[in-house]
């Protein structure tokens, strides 16, 4: 497996080292999902504080995942069990862990997870990691919450809630927080929950301070002068009546003691540095005031601050800045070491290529629903519309065709915003130029060519497509796992992990391309001379043979295409979808300095074909939708004023998407918005076109066949399942 290993002070590397394996009966191993990069793991990167790792340990205590092995004598955990544990390795059964101080259990000398402490265990940066003493450690995190939220329960936020615990706060209490780093920034979300008047935040770095104002607190700049005097300043003089001290070095600790009142509280959770420092005792003793310090005993603190976190009293994810995959942790440490890029926690995922499946699995059942689509087109001569009209309620399409013009719209404003933000780029021409020149030649083309001109162009254009996947094979992915997670896959109930899922769903099993394949089928026909709708009645066992040919190679494309650019934002960026990456411009620059210029260019070519290719499909999907719904004349073969109304609806779409972007609406609202309206549509829409296919009064003989209805309504199944998920997670969030 992969691991994040120390080479050396100031090295660590992502080496391939041995999975782990049970060694005694009570331990389990764990697949991780998600760990983080602590500010207690810089002290060990610079060999801070005591003796060094040795070189090659795994590094990391701070990690949750689920639970694969088990020994013999685990009883409380269960396989597929998903779980955070505390960074301190202890028995539970010990004098010490007895006394519910199981940071200093004997039986494992204190140990840390990838700590220099008594035994040694290998940490957490790693793709899995065997806990000892399984039943006492690990907690088991309900599906609701997201490992962003659960994560920091084995160390940061239970540390912090310490803290804040152990300064006594009482409602009423003015509290300051030295030090407004992911530990401080999470003190002060804990020291709110005791009802105090005023929190403020004392730290030097602007960027932390202007977080910690976004979490409540007042900020105090250390750099401005002296702590002590401004927050005496602050409070009529007094000074505050707790103070909480985050950071771990002599200069705070003592500032922390000057400031507080008399009679007050000091608490402190940093780990110093310093083996011994100096003290004001003489301040300390005429105040009055209360000391307490110490490490925290994690484990007592998971279990009652779960429910925390689950009621968004806590909010430990909105620390997070940074999210990238395992093989990218080098990096990180280096950003978080110099705090740079507002970097208050790294968390490195090491589900990056977990969505591969997806493009495999969605395979065939893509092609059977389009399949479908195509044999309904071929065998009626009509497109979906037009079909359905005949023999279903009509009401159903009104609002199906009106969604559909309204999703295609979004749709259609994405991608020209989309292509023109990545064309701005690689060649400074402005969207305002771009956009309505581009719209323009679409419309024209579709009006003015004929049928299989369009068809050669989009053909020719799916060439563009395969930039994507020379692009992924420069970004030099792990071949290895990719295939695995490729062939083997992974689901996990993360929320997050749901949402992606669900999407990826729903833009391969699009409403509009049911309508396009069908409306395709009827448009072939008549390219072949069958004017009417008898002469197109019926299809041969060759017609058939050539739909199926046609649409399985065009699915395997599409889906090769989603493969890849998958994987090629696995391999470079942060984990696709991640909030850093939030449109395909982002996706674009980002893989520059990770895969190169070709790498770049290449996946920019492919944003633009993508546009080019979807633009005419969605308004001509659109257009002969709304036609076959009023039975207008409808075809790409007919000259303008023949079917007038056909080619105004196609137009009126791509004009009104150049419209929104015009307006400045973002694009990912509108593709959001596109993929809900998609998501409402599709489970009544897969159930019609199924409907349609088995209907004998419709197909004749031509029926769909087994293997076709199992795909079809398992795909259904499938949608409808995703949507309703998709809409409790909504709903529950
Ligand atoms: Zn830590
Ligand atoms: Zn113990």
């Amino acid at each position: 497996m992969k691991a994040v290993t120390f080479q050396g002070v100031g090295d660590v590397k992502v080496e391939d080292v041995a999975d782990p394996s049970i060694v005694d009966p009570t331990d389990v191993v764990v697949r991780i999902t998600t760990s983080a990069v602590c500010g207690s793991d810089l002290h060990q990167y610079h060999g801070r504080g005591g003796g060094l790792v040795e070189r090659g340990a795994v590094m990391g205590h701070e990690f949750m995942g689920i639970v694969e092995e088990l020994g013999s004598a685990v009883k409380a955990v269960r396989a597929g069990d998903r779980v955070v544990v505390p960074f301190s390795i202890s028995c539970g059964g010990c004098e010490w862990c007895r006394r519910r101080l199981p940071t200093q259990c004997t039986t494992t000398g204190r140990a840390v997870f990838g700590g220099r402490f008594g035994k040694v265990f290998p940490g957490g940066q790693a793709e899995r990691i065997r806990v000892p003493f399984a039943d006492y450690l690990c907690e088991r995190v309900p599906p609701t919450m997201t490992d962003d939220d659960a994560l920091f329960l084995g160390d940061i936020l239970s540390t912090a809630y310490c803290c804040a615990e152990n300064g006594g706060i009482r409602p009423g209490d003015v509290v300051a927080v030295f030090g407004a780093g992911p530990v401080g920034l999470l003190a002060m979300q804990s020291a709110q929950l005791f009802g105090p008047a005023r929190v403020f935040a004392v730290d030097r770095v602007d960027y932390r301070l202007a977080l910690a104002a976004e979490l409540g607190a007042e900020p105090v700049n250390v750099d401005t002068s002296d702590p002590a005097e401004q927050l005496r300043a602050l409070t009529d003089g007094r000074g505050p009546d707790v103070v909480l001290e985050c950071v771990g070095h002599e200069t705070p600790f003592t500032q922390a003691i000057q400031a507080v009142r008399a009679g007050g509280a000091v608490s402190s959770v940093g780990v110093y540095v310093e083996t011994t420092m100096g003290f004001p005792a003489r301040e300390a003793f005429f105040k009055d005031l209360s000391l307490k310090m110490g490490i925290c005993n994690a484990r007592n603190y998971i279990t009652p601050l779960l429910p925390l976190v689950e009621r968004k009293k806590l909010q430990p994810a909105r620390i997070i800045t940074h999210t990238m995959p395992l093989k990218d942790t080098p990096h990180g440490y280096a950003i978080f070491d110099r705090k740079e890029d507002r970097a208050y926690s790294v968390a490195g995922a090491s589900f990056g290529y977990a969505t591969l499946w997806t493009a495999l699995a969605t395979f065939p059942l893509m092609a059977a629903v389009q399949l479908t689509c195509a044999r309904i087109g071929l065998v009626t001569g009509r497109g979906l519309v037009g079909c359905v009209r005949r023999h279903y309620p009509r009401s159903f399409l009104y609002v199906a065709c009106l969604l559909l013009l309204v999703a295609n719209v979004f749709n259609i404003a994405a991608d020209l915003a989309g292509m023109a933000d990545v064309v701005t780029m690689l060649t400074g021409l402005p969207a305002m130029v771009f956009v309505p020149v581009v719209g323009a030649a679409i419309v024209a083309m579709t009006i003015w060519a004929s049928y299989a001109t369009v068809v050669a162009y989009l053909k020719w254009l799916t060439v563009v497509l395969f930039a994507y996947i020379v692009a992924g094979f420069l970004a030099k992915p792990d071949w290895g796992a990719a295939l695995r997670e490729t062939i083997v896959p992974q689901i996990s109930l993360d929320r997050e992990f749901v949402a992606t899922l669900v999407g990826i769903l729903g833009t391969t099993i699009s409403p509009y391309l049911f309508f396009w394949q069908a409306s395709l089928e009827v448009e072939e026909e008549r390219a072949r001379g069958r004017g009417s709708i008898a002469a197109r009645r019926g299809a041969t066992p060759d017609e058939l043979r050539d739909a199926r040919l046609d649409v399985t190679t065009g699915m395997l494309l599409s889906n090769a295409v989603m493969y890849f650019i998958m994987l090629t934002t696995a391999s470079t960026l942060h984990r696709a979808g991640q909030r850093q990456i939030e449109s395909s411009r982002q996706a674009a620059e980002a893989l520059r300095p990770l895969a190169g210029d070709a790498a770049y260019l290449l996946f920019a070519l492919g944003i633009i074909g993508t546009g080019l290719l979807a633009i005419p499909v969605l308004a001509g999907s659109a257009s002969y939708a709304i036609a076959e719904l009023f039975g207008w004349r409808a075809g790409l073969d007919f000259k303008l004023r023949q079917a007038r109304r056909f080619y105004a609806v196609l137009a009126a779409a791509v004009a009104a998407g150049m419209a929104l972007d015009a307006l400045g609406i973002n694009a990912i609202r509108l593709l959001f918005l596109a993929a809900v309206l998609n998501g409402v549509m599709a489970p009544p829409l897969l159930v019609l076109v199924m409907l349609v296919a088995n209907n004998r009064a419709i197909m004749g003989p031509r029926v769909n066949g087994p293997w076709l209805n199992v795909l079809g309504w398992l795909t259904t199944a499938m949608m409808t399942a995703a949507v309703a998920v998709l809409v409790a997670t909504s709903l529950g969030g």
